[in-house]
């Protein structure tokens, strides 16, 4: 069942409005136009005026004054919100369809109408007009395009926009900016913490929550039996709970109960595996297991009672779970209750490759488990994987699959996706400006087209370099094409077949070139320099393996101090998502390769 669908209904009706001159809306620094919105507006309404006159009066010097609606309707006004003149000029917003976050925008000569769901809806009007129809765009929290325009045009204009997936997130650390968010239509709330100035978002509560409600070392001693018996021994070690026990249930209800009112925004409260194996093997779990083909039945027989328990209590709130790892495969008969969420996590897949193009076998086996979920709940979510977490500087060519598997999401009636990538440092993972502009682009649009969101980037964020960019991730992509190369969660290591041969050559090549068409604009030069670092920490890592007698050690010594130079140059503190960026810089400083070329 779907949940909604993006509709543009009719876009373009008329050229300019009929008499072309009502429509426009800004011209020589001037505007005849004022901005009206409802005297009982909630925040995130008053954050989108505000937005709207900053960003008007960027493209066009006019700065729009703003009134609300008890005063009386202007000659010319853009009307945002669910104000008292709707009525009067004939916009009729479909309610129902709009849900929390679609809009409706509405041109009713001379006015222009930007009405929306009452969460997001109306704030995501003003940015769907300003990026679909003015061309603004948000490349980053720092960088942001703005066309200028000696005149301002509106053509006639009837749509409505609901977006397919309810719940859109990137996990990078370059999406921690809430009007970042705001602006590209995400409603992630992990990454930042959306206020209500922002419209929230949508939060997901806590994730291998086992243990952090029942803490082993509050039960363990006393109570073992709460725990997975493993080999004919209940161990608390590396172990999950005792699904089957119901001294555990009552504990997990209270818990999920706890969290609901400490998080009144929890959309999700999640109750879900340790991030490990080791599911319990006592009889009365096991049997479970056996009669549903997969360890996610013991899983979703208990979760489904934790749901029962506080569904009256807490009506349109989810309790979610995970499928993920030896929880993944669908059970055969239980069925999750309608307030459960399951989130399918896509760990074991390659991403070179698209969820339906890879010959590796995990992605195959992971879009039949995505086809088993959607015939079982209509609350499926999917947890996402878009760097290399061994290596997060490392070239890792899934830009081409991003697209494809948010689509393949969105036909498998997926509500929701996250999209984790490099989160926990202090960025400056590998083209992570990038990957997480597309991933938002693709996110609120799956439709929108990879070439147009990736150019558009390029050109707009690189200068005269996005074309040497540009060679460089097809260079990066094609070569994984070609060798058939897959790339996962947490491999290849830099040492890989892939890296081999020209590799490091070529990629410095295309980045002299880079640089050089930047070399007069440091704005731009600053953001090309730091996309060599990827190509370093290969020919560092190969060169670390090989030893001293093997490579040219002066060049790796420099290679070395460039690396390094960028790093403190940028504040980069984790090498990978567990270890700091200094570990890897003593093994660097004290290798061999450095020494010898002392
Ligand atoms: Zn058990
Ligand atoms: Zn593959």
């Amino acid at each position: 069942m779907r949940y909604c669908l993006l509709t543009v209904l009719a876009v373009l009706a008329g050229l300019t409005g009929g008499a072309g001159e009502e429509f426009v809306i800004a011209e020589d620094g001037d505007s005849p136009y004022v901005i009206v919105y409802p005297a009982e507006a909630p925040p995130v309404v008053e954050t989108a005026v505000d937005d709207l006159q900053h960003h008007l009066e960027q493209m066009t010097g006019a700065r729009l004054p703003i009134q609300t609606d008890e005063e009386p309707l202007p000659e010319r006004a853009i009307l945002l919100g669910n104000n008292r003149f709707l009525d009067e000029l004939g916009v009729e917003p479909e309610w129902d369809r709009l849900g929390d976050e679609g809009y409706h925008i509405q041109t009713a000569e001379p006015h222009l109408a930007i009405v929306g769901g009452p969460v997001r809806g109306t704030a995501y009007g003003v940015y769907g007009l300003l990026d679909d129809h003015w061309g603004c765009r948000w490349l980053t929290p720092e960088v942001s395009h703005v066309p200028e325009r000696e005149r301002l045009e509106l053509p006639d204009i009837d749509e409505t926009v609901v977006p397919p997936l309810m719940y859109r997130e990137s996990f990078w650390v370059e999406a921690s900016d809430p009007m970042w968010n705001l602006r590209n239509r995400l409603n992630g709330a992990w990454i930042t913490s959306p206020q209500e100035e922002h419209g929230g978002g949508f939060y997901y509560d806590g994730v291998h929550t086992f243990y952090p409600y029942v803490p082993p070392e509050e039960y363990f001693d006393e109570h073992p039996e709460y725990y997975s018996l493993i080999d004919g021994e209940r161990q608390w070690e590396h172990a999950q709970l005792c699904l089957t026990n119901d001294d555990v249930l009552e504990i997990v209800i209270e818990q999920v109960r706890q969290r609901f009112e400490a998080v009144p925004d929890a959309d999700v409260v999640s109750v879900s595996q340790n991030d490990w194996r080791n599911p319990c093997q006592c009889e009365p779990c096991q049997a479970i297991a056996e009669e549903e083909g997969s360890e996610a039945g013991p899983l979703l027989h208990f979760v489904n009672q934790v749901a029962d328990a506080v569904r009256d209590d807490y009506p349109d709130r989810y309790v979610g779970t995970l499928a993920y790892q030896y929880t993944r495969t669908p059970p055969e008969n239980i069925v999750p209750r309608d307030n459960v969420a399951i989130r399918l996590c896509s760990i074991e897949c390659c991403f070179s490759h698209t969820l339906e193009e890879c010959d590796a076998g995990q992605n195959e086996a992971f879009a039949e488990d995505i086809r088993g979920w959607q015939e079982l709940t209509d609350n499926l979510f999917i947890w996402d994987y878009t760097t290399n977490f061994a290596h997060y500087h490392q070239p890792h060519p899934n830009l081409r699959s991003l697209r494809p598997n948010i689509q393949f999401f969105e036909e498998h009636d997926v509500r929701g996706v996250f999209e984790q990538g490099n989160y926990n440092s202090t960025g400056h993972g590998e083209m992570a400006p990038l990957r997480n502009y597309v991933l938002a682009r693709f996110l609120w649009d799956p439709e929108r087209d990879y070439e147009t969101a990736l150019n558009e980037f390029l050109d707009l964020y690189y200068g005269d370099a996005a074309p040497h960019v540009r060679e460089y991730i097809e260079f990066t992509h094609d070569r994984a094409e070609e060798g058939n190369h897959h790339f996962y969660f947490n491999r290849p290591p830099p040492t890989d077949e892939y890296f081999r041969g020209n590799f490091v050559e070529q990629a410095h090549a295309v980045f002299d070139e880079a640089e050089a068409a930047v070399e007069d604009a440091p704005e731009y030069m600053e953001r090309v320099r730091i996309l060599r670092l990827p190509v370093l920490y290969v020919e560092i890592s190969q060169a670390l393996e090989a030893g001293p007698e093997h490579v040219d050690a002066p060049r790796i010594r420099e290679a070395i101090d460039a690396f390094f130079a960028l790093v403190d140059e940028h504040g980069i503190d984790l090498i990978n998502e567990h270890t700091p960026m200094n570990e890897f810089r003593e093994r660097c400083m004290q290798s061999a390769v450095y020494q010898a070329a002392n």
